[in-house]
């Protein structure tokens, strides 16, 4: 698959999901409120927010030591 180039897009810049602040395309950091952003979103010209792996990670453990934790409180045999 070819590499596609940008050169279409009609965004100059993009926006701060957060604060709402114009950034250039390329900028991973808010430079206003310091929060992470993604990439452009060519339909709307705003920035993408990244998915919060580390929160996906915290619940999906937090989710397993309940059940964990229930299995050693009711069903585990001594
Ligand atoms: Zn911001």
């Amino acid at each position: 698959m070819p590499a596609q180039k940008d050169n279409d897009s009609p965004f100059t810049s993009k926006k701060c999901p957060y604060c709402d602040n114009y950034l250039a395309i390329d900028e991973r950091f808010c430079f206003s409120c310091k929060k992470r952003v993604g990439k452009l979103n060519k339909k709307t010209g705003m920035a993408m927010q990244p998915i919060a792996w580390i929160s996906y990670l915290i619940c999906l453990l937090s989710w397993a030591f309940l059940g964990f934790y229930i299995w050693w409180a009711f069903y585990k045999q001594t």
